[in-house]
């Protein structure tokens, strides 16, 4: 039986893919973050987590709406570093441009992993200075940092099959139905009609 997939359905099972990998890629990361930024993440206005995050919008936006004279050193020194722009409902922090396109966000240290794999995928899995290139365009030193930390399983693989010869690795997870796994099967010299592959 063949079936066409409406580009709904396609985009949603790459979604699933991409959070697959991405959960994957997890622990690692978030193990090397630890040991590069330390207990100091919290004081350190680099990488914060989200709690300290939201905190931080909270202040920036509280001294957005204060009159200048009111504005205490404090305040002045959040204002110069920061501003706010609300990304698809989301208020994220960024470096305060006058021109929108130079903005640069900043990112909890939790959705580091995510904006430098998307980055990565947006690079067409492309090597380090692609990516690092892709991931400084729109974001903060730290998250550029962090993408060194990163190491995308796909890419790796890709290096070790070319040397060892193509393995298929089943996929292999606790909970029934959680991932499934597509084989296409190529019948072109065999086609039935217009049928040329069996998934
Ligand atoms: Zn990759």
């Amino acid at each position: 039986m063949a079936m066409a997939m409406s580009p709904e359905v396609a985009d949603e099972i790459r979604k699933q893919m991409l959070d697959a990998q991405k959960n994957k890629m997890r622990p690692k990361f978030d193990a090397k973050l630890e040991a590069m930024y330390g207990d100091k993440r919290k004081d350190n206005a680099k990488v914060q987590d989200i709690e300290r995050y939201m905190q931080t919008v909270r202040e920036v936006k509280a001294a957005q709406d204060k009159p200048k004279k009111q504005l205490t050193s404090l305040d002045r020194r959040r204002l110069k570093k920061y501003s706010i722009y609300n990304l698809k409902g989301k208020d994220r922090l960024t470096t305060p441009e006058d021109d929108p396109r130079l903005m640069r966000y900043f990112v909890p240290i939790e959705e580091m992993l995510d904006a430098v794999f998307d980055a990565h995928i947006q690079a067409g899995h492309g090597g380090n200075s692609r990516t690092y290139k892709e991931v400084c365009q729109h974001h903060s030193r730290s998250v550029c940092h962090a993408m060194f930390v990163a190491m995308c399983e796909k890419c790796a693989y890709k290096q070790k099959s070319t040397k060892k010869g193509i393995v298929l690795k089943p996929i292999i997870h606790s909970q029934m139905n959680s991932r499934c796994q597509v084989d296409l099967i190529d019948v072109q010299s065999k086609p039935d009609g217009e049928f040329r592959h069996i998934m």
